[in-house]
């Protein structure tokens, strides 16, 4: 446990130094990785890709493919989530994908719409050894909750959460934490205090509210501008084994390698990996498709263990030097 801490310290510090000189090849491998289960969803959400965006093949991650991640993976990895663009419920072998990563020491996350979460799933993901699953319910009513997510009921998401808790409880089982997460909208504002009030009422481990993604489009990122850390921190895979920097890249319009053929190493320290991290620091970023529209460069966020103002703070500063390097 002390080694592993240990290293986990030594790599933040790795992190930072490279974050902050703007290095594009690393000395160190990624803490996190997104595998994506599937790209497939059973719901039509208003804010989200999947409602006629998205472009890409739809399918399921090949069982022996997600083991090979996995067996490169563990020896560096510390997190794996379990989600990208896509209800990961619907891959019929997730409670095997889940046991798999957790019996490789990684800590696993599992991001659901809860609607296909059955007692008999709920109880499979818990026995999986699943480290923190978040429930993403933002609707403070029926009615906002099914115009926000299309094809879902209020009530039945609702009972699946909630049955869900009382399992784990009766199971007395330590595992998974459990999230509920909102996004908070404009029409729904009015009614969240209430909302964030009954959602407490059901026991979970914790609750918040989480702004949704979006994109900058023309709007200038030139006054508010965080280096983005994706690059320094993390990898993403899509079902089919391509690889892509982070989860925002939902059509996979910067693939950075594809993991059939090549290992996570090769990718880490890949030509394309390394002209995006050069891209945050001479800021050519905006003839990169998607980080050119990327609401995330305007944003700090905290992947590391500082707390949000320290790592505001850092990034606004990175940000500040980079761009008075290249005047
Ligand atoms: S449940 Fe998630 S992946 Fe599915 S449509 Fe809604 S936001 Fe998108
Ligand atoms: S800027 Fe946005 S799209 Fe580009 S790597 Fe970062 S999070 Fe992904």
């Amino acid at each position: 446990m002390h080694e592993k801490k240990t290293k986990h310290g030594l790599v933040h510090a790795y992190f930072l130094y490279h974050y902050i000189r703007g290095s594009h090849t690393l000395n160190y491998m990624p803490m996190n990785l997104m595998i994506e289960p599937t790209n497939r969803c059973n719901l039509k959400c208003r804010m989200c890709p999947q409602d006629g965006l998205m472009t890409r093949e739809k399918g399921l991650m090949d069982f022996e493919l997600y083991k090979r991640i996995i067996d490169e993976a563990k020896n560096f990895v510390w997190c794996v989530q379990l989600f990208h663009t896509g209800e990961s419920l619907l891959h019929p072998s997730l409670p095997e994908m889940i046991e798999y990563a957790c019996q490789a020491g990684m800590y696993t996350v599992l991001n659901t719409n809860a609607c296909l979460l059955t007692e008999e799933k709920s109880s499979q993901l818990i026995k999986a050894g699943l480290s923190q699953i978040s429930f993403s319910f933002d609707g403070p009513n029926q009615q906002a909750y099914e115009q926000i997510r299309v094809g879902a009921s209020y009530i039945q998401v609702m009972n699946n959460i909630k049955a869900f808790i009382a399992l784990k409880k009766q199971q007395q089982a330590r595992q998974p934490y459990t999230l509920l997460e909102v996004i908070p909208m404009e029409e729904t504002q009015a009614y969240l205090p209430d909302f964030l009030k009954e959602l407490k009422s059901f026991g979970a481990d914790d609750v918040r509210c989480w702004g949704y993604h979006e994109w900058t489009h023309n709007k200038s990122i030139n006054n508010h501008y965080y280096p983005c850390e994706y690059p320094y921190t993390t990898m993403a895979v899509y079902w089919d084994g391509r690889v892509g920097p982070c989860c925002m890249d939902y059509d996979g319009k910067y693939i950075i390698g594809d993991v059939k053929e090549q290992s996570l190493t090769q990718i880490w320290n890949s030509l394309k990996l390394q002209r995006l991290r050069a891209a945050f620091q001479d800021r050519s970023y905006s003839q990169i498709e998607p980080c050119q529209n990327c609401s995330f460069l305007t944003s700090p966020k905290t992947y590391v263990s500082l707390s949000g103002k320290a790592f505001r703070i850092l990034s606004g500063m990175v940000g500040k030097a980079r761009k008075a390097r290249k005047k």
